[in-house]
């Protein structure tokens, strides 16, 4: 393995010495095996590294937005001459199958496309003035340095997805990835720096600090959360972090983009096409062995389908494929680490205790991986939404509910705290409705007839509640990244007031 990933990352432009001698650890999910030791920041290199993106901001800003497009279309085009090498490190370093880690680059390329076409749209408005001669407008100006904390689910796709909007928005961005996942942040970075040299080399002007990634834990994070010079944090994770993360932002007046955990469910409702909810209600349970903001944790089953429904559910979980994630036809990987297969016994122990009857849930492939954490799918049949239910755990178990109406199935729903993903399965024009409207689905996401996960990057990604309430990605998530000005401009030879008010002189 460790031959194999020098190569891979050499070929994507990143020299050994960046993934060697240093002092965080990194570990395969696929095996344990070591892949590398990389050089940690320390809250002193943070520090000079604001102070470069603040500088490589005052120039950046001033550089064409369609100009600025330029350089994420050259990005685009490395991902894409380099999205098998770095989908491979995605599935060696995250434990992702090889389709995921190729959806991951996919998406990441999908969204530099996006902001290409975004760098010649970033309008605001004009308004009608209430006073002769005047005309009032509203522009989106470049914000200032951008501060990105990811999670090692999306070790990558994350950081594109705000990093491709940030740069054509006219901002300069650090990355500090997870500490689970500095490699595919590393290769991810080589790329962009190949990226912005063809750039330079065409006659563009962009600063050499415009995006830099500084590696660590926590502690480097919190040194660019606190940064009075980082205009935006947009951070993603757990909401434990987020909890952390968004106070110490507020505490500067600084704006934060949260991106936390999620508790996300799907309904299915007595007309819903069984074979459809069966396949969004696998995927969204057991895909990326559960790891996934917008996993699938709770299927919400009407009484009359419910034990046909489950039954189904549990004999083709038993039948999912777990095994190494870059081998043809696995459909479930590993776990990131020891820790996440604790957390996962630890929820299945406390849903036993609170009534629950649990299927599957154990340690798989011990014996030919014992270096790492792989595990059977869990359902678990639940008398009741738990306190346990509740709780984002994140690992691949599916709690079953049983429902009587829908207000009842939409409350069960909403009652959680997370409010990220949320789906129904219904042929009812009704109850599709309902679940979308107002006194539907309390999420940032809510589908019809098709699972939680799995987004495109088109739409705003987001979710409320404890999800943290920030939008990235598609739509009008730009704006988060841009401030707004408003602007009166008088073109009379009078100055007339607002409001009729006089002030005679
Ligand atoms: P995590 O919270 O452990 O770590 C996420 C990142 O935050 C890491 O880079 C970590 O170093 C950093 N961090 C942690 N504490 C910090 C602090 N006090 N200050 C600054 N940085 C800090 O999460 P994880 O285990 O890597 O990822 C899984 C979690 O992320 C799940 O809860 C999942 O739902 C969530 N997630 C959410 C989204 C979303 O878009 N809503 C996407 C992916 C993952």
């Amino acid at each position: 393995m460790t031959t194999h990933i020098t190569e891979l990352l050499n070929a994507l432009g990143v020299p050994s010495s960046a993934f060697t001698g240093g002092t965080l650890n990194v570990r395969s999910p696929i095996d344990g095996a070591a892949l590398g030791a990389v050089h940690e920041a320390s809250a002193e290199d943070m520090r000079v590294a604001v102070a470069r993106a603040h500088a490589a901001f005052l120039d950046w800003r001033n550089v064409p937005a369609p100009k600025r497009g330029e350089l994420v279309r050259l990005f685009g085009e490395e991902l894409r001459a380099h999205k098998a090498d770095l989908a491979r490190l995605v599935s060696l370093e995250a434990g992702k199958v090889s389709s995921e880690g190729e959806g991951e680059v996919q998406e990441m390329i999908d969204i530099c496309d996006f902001a290409v076409g975004l760098s010649r749209q970033l309008h605001g408005l004009t308004i009608a003035s209430e006073r002769p001669g005047h005309r009032m407008m509203e522009q989106y100006l470049p914000l200032g340095v951008v501060g990105i904390i990811s999670a090692f689910n999306f070790p990558v796709a994350v950081w594109a997805w705000n990093s491709a909007l940030a740069l054509v928005c006219g901002d300069s961005c650090i990355w500090k990835p997870s500490e689970k996942t500095p490699l595919t942040a590393l290769a991810t970075q080589a790329l962009f720096e190949r990226a912005l040299a063809r750039y330079n080399a065409a006659g563009g002007t962009a600063p050499v600090h415009l995006s830099q990634l500084l590696n660590g834990g926590a502690a480097v994070g919190e040194t660019m959360v606190d940064h009075p010079q980082v205009a935006l944090v947009s951070a993603t994770g757990s909401t434990r972090m987020g909890r952390a993360v968004g106070p110490r932002v507020a505490a500067r007046f600084g704006r934060c983009l949260l991106e936390l955990g999620g508790n996300n469910a799907i309904i299915v409702t007595p007309s819903a096409d069984l074979e459809l909810a069966v396949r969004g209600i696998l995927f969204g349970a057991y895909g990326t062995a559960g790891q996934r903001c917008t996993t699938t944790r709770r299927v919400i089953i009407h009484e009359s389908i419910h034990d046909e429904l489950v039954a189904r559910l549990d004999r083709a979980r038993a039948q999912l494929k777990i095994g190494s994630p870059v081998e043809a036809g696995t459909l479930i990987g590993p776990l990131i680490d020891g820790a996440s297969f604790e957390a996962m016994q630890k929820a299945l122990a406390a849903a036993r205790e609170q009534g629950g009857e649990v299927s599957g849930g154990e340690r798989a492939l011990a014996s030919q991986y014992p270096n790492a954490w792989y595990a059977t799918p869990a359902l678990v049949r639940m008398p009741a939404q738990t306190d346990i239910v509740k709780h984002e755990t994140f690992a691949p178990i599916l709690y079953t509910l049983k429902y009587k109406t829908l207000d009842e199935a939409i409350a069960l729903q909403n009652e959680v705290p997370q409010g990220l993903s949320s789906a129904i399965f219904t042929n009812d024009i009704r109850e599709a409705e309902t679940f979308v409207s107002a006194s539907g689905s309390d999420c940032g996401i809510a589908n019809v007839n098709i699972g939680t996960s799995g987004a495109e990057i088109g739409g705003a990604f987001g979710g409320e509640k404890e999800t943290g309430g920030g939008r990235e990605s598609g739509s009008d998530a730009w704006k988060a990244y841009m401030r707004r000005t408003t602007n009166t401009v008088n073109y009379s030879r009078s100055l007339p007031l607002a409001q009729g008010v006089k002030f005679d002189i």
